[in-house]
């Protein structure tokens, strides 16, 4: 490009920069730490100030300094002295349009329309901001609801984490993303099920086309039935090997990675031979997925979360969940937490990912408590929701920790979350991108 063209190119792009970013412009601000877990997996480094300019950080430095001290007279403060400051949360499995869940959610599929499903999306995302999570992972959702949230959000036009964007998810024909399943036959033909669903290798490298062109971050598969699925066809291995297999590839030529659902180990090793970059639930594991994991370098995101979910609707209402369903949640219930146990020792890359949508947005965190309970130190769930998280996401240069050019995302509680790990269920302060979210005074909106 000839340089007279570049700048105005450039002064294209700054003129329609979102008033959101343009707000934090030029902007320096202080916050004082009392503790700052800047690296996660890494010793906090005591009172600390964080220097923050135009929404990244700029400097991190030792013990509590002031605005002018700091060289920044203009500089805005924020007073965190009593509080432990840590990197935005992570979660790498949500599904942010709906947590209704059971047959509450069968209606929701024939009664509302997507534009209500935005709105819902958007309330969603700002409980999962408030509660401390900057960025997610979103797994999935139909008529591009979540996308364009996504794109809402990062130009400034509303509120929420940072999303990484999975489109529609893939499964082959009544496989767990089949829409149809549970109604009745004339009712099924209502669905547009070539969006996502492919049988035979050909057909799944079209379906992975179909979500590339429609701007997916990354592409969500299923190899096996699902809990939530509306049939009775158990939770094994429902995709064969090649159509995994061409599934991989074709995300790799886009340079995508691939997110796996898989309950039953056949579906997971199907999905790790094939590349997977990981998986999702992982109900069953045996020693030789084990081994397939630790091979492969995939991550496990064990999406405990949703059996809070479940416990939940089915205290409300034992009929909240049709009988075929009920099976598969009352064998998920009894199982889940062993997997983690397992695979823990051996030396998996964890991700944490809650799977909300079906546990309740907003509570996220309940998640560490579970990831304690079934075999984690709190150091080590926190590494899964920062520096583990930001890596199979691929921000790791962006996000998870608190270092210089990092986006400024950041939370504080009241309490060591290295010793006790339900603090993280009270976040206070929510700072993204350098704005402020949440603080004392409450929740913010778009300035
Ligand atoms: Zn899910």
């Amino acid at each position: 490009m000839r340089p007279k063209f570049l700048v105005l190119a450039l002064a294209a792009l700054v003129a329609t920069a979102p008033v959101h970013a343009q707000s934090t412009a030029t902007r320096v601000i202080l916050v004082q730490a009392g503790q700052l877990l800047d690296r996660p997996g890494r010793p906090a480094r005591g009172p600390s100030t964080i220097v923050i300019r135009d929404g990244r950080i700029a400097e991190l430095r030792d013990g509590h300094v002031g605005a002018a001290a700091a060289g920044f007279a203009d500089a805005e403060v924020v007073d965190l002295r009593d509080r432990y400051v840590l990197p935005g949360l992570i979660d790498s499995h949500v599904h942010l349009t709906s947590d209704t869940g059971g047959v509450l959610s069968q209606l929701e599929e024939v009664q509302l329309e997507p534009a209500a499903k935005a709105f819902n999306a958007l309330s969603n995302a700002h409980k999962t901001l408030a509660a401390g999570f900057t960025t997610v992972r979103n797994l999935g959702d139909r008529d591009g609801v979540t996308l364009a949230l996504r794109d809402a959000i990062r130009a400034g036009k509303v509120v929420g984490p940072n999303i990484v964007d999975a489109g529609t998810s893939i499964s082959t024909t009544s496989g767990h993303m089949d829409p149809a399943l549970g109604f009745r036959d004339d009712l099924r033909e209502a669905f547009d099920r070539h969006d996502n669903l492919c049988d035979g290798a050909d057909d799944c490298r079209r379906a992975v086309r179909r979500q590339v062109a429609r701007g997916v971050d990354v592409i969500k598969i299923a190899t096996t039935g699902g809990v939530n699925s509306r049939i009775g066809a158990g939770l094994g291995q429902q995709m064969f090997d090649d159509e995994a297999k061409a599934i991989v590839e074709t995300a790799r030529l886009y340079g995508k990675k691939v997110a796996v659902h898989a309950h039953g180990v056949d579906g997971v090793k199907v999905a790790l031979v094939a590349g997977a970059d990981s998986i999702e639930h992982g109900t069953v594991l045996d020693d030789e997925a084990i081994a397939l994991f630790v091979k492969s370098g995939a991550y496990y995101v064990p999406t405990l979360s949703t059996v809070n979910g479940y416990l939940e609707r089915l205290a409300a209402d034992p009929n909240a969940y049709s009988p075929a369903v009920r099976a598969k949640v009352d064998w998920r219930i009894k199982v889940t937490g062993e997997s983690l146990r397992k695979a823990v020792p051996r030396g998996v890359k964890i991700a944490f990912g809650t799977d909300a949508g079906v546990s309740k947005h907003g509570r996220n965190a309940e998640e560490f408590e579970l990831m304690v309970k079934h075999g984690m130190t709190p150091a080590q769930a926190l590494v899964a929701a920062t520096v583990s998280a930001a890596d199979l996401l691929g921000l790791s240069s962006e996000v998870g920790t608190l270092e210089p050019g990092r986006r400024a995302d950041l939370i504080a509680v009241e309490g060591d979350p290295l010793a006790d790990v339900t603090v993280l269920k009270r976040v206070s302060f929510v700072m993204k991108d350098g704005v402020v979210f949440r603080d004392g005074r409450g929740v913010h909106p778009p300035r």
